[in-house]
């Protein structure tokens, strides 16, 4: 049974809680106000039933193991965090743990420089690529009921990115794992929902940062307060 309904919403990004001693880090922590691991135990039992399921436990387990081995030097005392490995090296190893032998490569027509060198880099560890451009299809951005003045380079006509149709062509193809590449905001949400396989990010849409969304936020406090502010 659910318990959602009668707790609090969880606010784990407002817990002031130092990470050493906190429920969830430890089990000798503690929890804030509305804490979910103290308040929740019922969807907590649902969520941790779901991880029995043999194709899921092993994904989760295989993400786990691959989270420790980014890290170097771990016995050294005092223990000092050293990770070493990139994004896409954890990809490609998080792939090969999972025995995947067919990969499915979404990405924005942005960045097709980006994903020419991935699909190399794919191939040549030895996996099968189907990559799609979100741009595929090619239907108008009239079908959506855009006005010309909302196009990006108005008044040239302009094809919709078709996040759907991205997805069924990688389930029709039957790809074991996606990886998203720069896919913009919504457009992601929508892959997500209808790709049939497991999905994760290399990188994110963010034009203005060279696709680095954090630095708006590391910039929050300083040069980027304006976004900490009502528009
Ligand atoms: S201690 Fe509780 S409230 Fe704080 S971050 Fe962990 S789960 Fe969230």
């Amino acid at each position: 049974m659910s318990d959602a309904n009668e707790k609090a919403a969880p606010a784990c990004a407002a817990c002031e809680l130092p990470t050493g001693i906190k429920i969830c880090f430890t089990e000798s922590g503690h929890g804030s106000k509305g804490c979910p691991t103290l308040a929740h135990k019922g969807l907590l039992k649902e969520a941790r039933a779901l991880y029995e399921e043999s194709e899921v436990f092993q994904f989760a387990r295989n993400a786990s193991i691959q989270e420790g081995e980014c890290y170097t030097n771990k016995v050294q005392n005092p223990f000092v965090l050293e990770p070493t490995k990139t994004r896409i090296v954890e990809i490609c190893e998080f792939a090969h743990k999972m025995g995947y032998k067919r990969l499915g490569l979404a990405f924005c027509i942005g960045l097709a420089n980006e994903a020419a060198v991935v699909n190399k880099m794919f191939t040549n560890q030895g996996f099968e690529v189907v990559s799609v451009i979100c741009k595929v299809g090619g239907e108008l951005k009239e079908g959506l009921g855009i006005d010309p003045k909302d196009f990006i380079m108005p008044p040239l006509k302009e094809t919709m990115c078709n996040p759907i149709f991205q997805a069924k062509l990688l389930n029709a193809e039957k790809t074991e794992f996606n990886v998203l590449l720069g896919l913009c905001v919504g457009h992601d949400s929508l892959f997500f929902k209808h790709a049939d396989a497991y999905t994760t990010v290399l990188a994110v849409k963010d034009r203005v940062t060279g696709h680095n969304p954090l630095a708006a936020i590391y910039l929050s406090h300083s040069y980027y307060g304006k976004i900490m502010s009502k528009p």
